[in-house]
């Protein structure tokens, strides 16, 4: 009997133990999956919540739920991969041997790494919402907020999905314009990159939409610390932009045990071969989802078309054969503008996200890098499609590799 061992019951493993169940013989492959909890969080209702738009409840949903019969379950907290051992250590003390082990332990954010952020501010005027403690604060005090300079800020990249702190300031500028408290609010978006968005097009489409919304850019902006007694960011090249409400991206950072493990990067990302899977040095230990270090955006939708291509190139690998299969970075992400409208992106490695039309039976085409109601509407109802299809590892009616079907390719150059 053979071991296969998934760190992480999060979008990633969970995805992966339901393809993998049915693909593997039982009397040969024993199947673990470890995670820490068993409240599996959908992370896109977060971007809603502090607008009242989410119920914290309909996001939560019981991982144990997710896990298909034949596949056993470990809550623990993950202490360090012994690969020398074939072995992953527990907190507890449990040790888990593995013959083919896959890490998907995701990215978390990491306030403590910005000098000032944590502090007495913090959930007061200094908030995230990439957790789901900072997106209900944030819904509080927004309900109540009596207006004034809303800064929107990025520490560093990568961090999962990019597009969402745009997305929120879209959503903050409509927010405050629905309720008629618009000229209330001064909003600047803060990014590291020199504009809206890491890829040209998109970029420079992002940033008009920003403009034509009177929200400020404030490019090239490397955090140093946050002064709290004082509300403002200062820069490493001290530069200075004052809020009365701070909703930062802190750092996304790899989980901690990777670091124990000695297999990550400096942000404890593990480097990953970016078409196989497999992690650099090693021909068993694969990654999947936010915890590798591939050029693809941290996205649920990365995490789903990569572990299809996993999958294939895993059956082979462990039958002695060639992987045929390469992953190419595909990723798309709807991006909410406020007033019930969105845009698509679609793109790769190699191609970033052009304009046109993208094809989806029964339900398509959406618009990319245009607004549309319907993309909107793709946006809600992708909650039910993750539920219901994406965890349970069923066919989605996308293609896994990027297709270049209704792109307008003359753009490009
Ligand atoms: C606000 C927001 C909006 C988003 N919107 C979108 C979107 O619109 N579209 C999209 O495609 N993606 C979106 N994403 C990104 C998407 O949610 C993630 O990319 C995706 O969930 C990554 O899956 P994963 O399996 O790699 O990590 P996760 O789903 O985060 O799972 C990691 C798991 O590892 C476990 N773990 C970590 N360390 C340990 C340890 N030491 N011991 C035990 N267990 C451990 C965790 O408990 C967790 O369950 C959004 C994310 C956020 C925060």
């Amino acid at each position: 009997m053979k071991s296969l061992v998934v760190l992480g019951a999060g979008t990633a493993g969970t995805m992966v133990v339901n393809k993998l169940r049915s693909r593997l013989a039982r009397d040969e492959w024993r199947i673990t999956v470890v995670d820490q909890d068993d409240w599996h969080l959908y992370q896109p209702g977060l971007l809603l919540l502090p607008f009242g738009a989410e119920r914290p409840e309909d996001l939560l949903r019981h991982r144990s739920d997710f896990v298909p019969p034949g596949v056993g379950r470990v809550q623990a907290r993950i202490d360090r991969i012994d690969t020398a051992e074939r072995t992953v250590l527990l907190e507890d003390g449990r040790a888990v041997p593995y013959d083919q082990l896959v890490i998907a332990t995701g990215s978390q954010t990491r306030p403590d790494q910005t000098p000032g952020m944590l502090g007495d501010h913090w959930h007061r005027d200094v908030f995230d919402f990439y957790t789901l403690e900072g997106a209900m604060a944030l819904r509080d005090r927004l309900a109540d907020w009596p207006g004034g300079r809303l800064v929107v800020h990025i520490v560093d990249l990568p961090i999962k999905c990019p597009v969402a702190p745009l997305e929120f300031t879209f959503l903050a500028d409509a927010f405050f314009e629905e309720r008629g408290r618009r000229a209330d609010v001064d909003i600047t978006f803060v990014t590291p990159l020199d504009g809206a968005f890491t890829k040209p097009i998109a970029s420079a489409h992002l940033g008009g939409m920003l403009r034509d919304r009177g929200i400020s850019v404030e490019p090239d902006f490397y955090v140093d610390h946050v002064d709290g007694p004082a509300r403002k960011l200062v820069s490493v090249d001290d530069r200075e932009v004052a809020y009365d409400l701070l909703v930062t991206v802190p750092l996304n950072m790899g989980a901690d045990c990777i670091a124990r493990s000695g297999m990550g990067d400096e942000l404890n990302f593990v480097p990953t071969d970016k078409h196989t899977l497999l992690a650099v040095g090693y021909d068993d230990v694969w990654v999947l989802g936010d915890a590798s270090n591939i050029p693809a955006s941290k996205a649920g939708s990365v995490a789903h078309f990569s572990a299809e291509v996993f999958v294939e190139n895993f059956l082979e690998h462990i039958s002695g054969r060639p992987m045929t299969h390469a992953f190419d970075g595909h990723a798309n992400c709807f991006i909410e503008s406020g007033h019930g409208k969105g845009l698509l992106i679609d793109f790769n490695y190699d191609t970033e996200p052009l304009p046109g039309r993208y094809p989806v039976p029964l339900v398509g085409p959406f618009t990319l890098l245009e607004e549309s109601h319907a993309n909107h509407w793709g946006k809600l109802g992708f909650r039910w499609a993750y539920w219901h299809l994406l965890l349970k590892g069923r066919p989605m009616p996308v293609p896994t590799l990027m297709s270049m079907t209704g792109k307008k390719k003359e753009v490009a150059s």
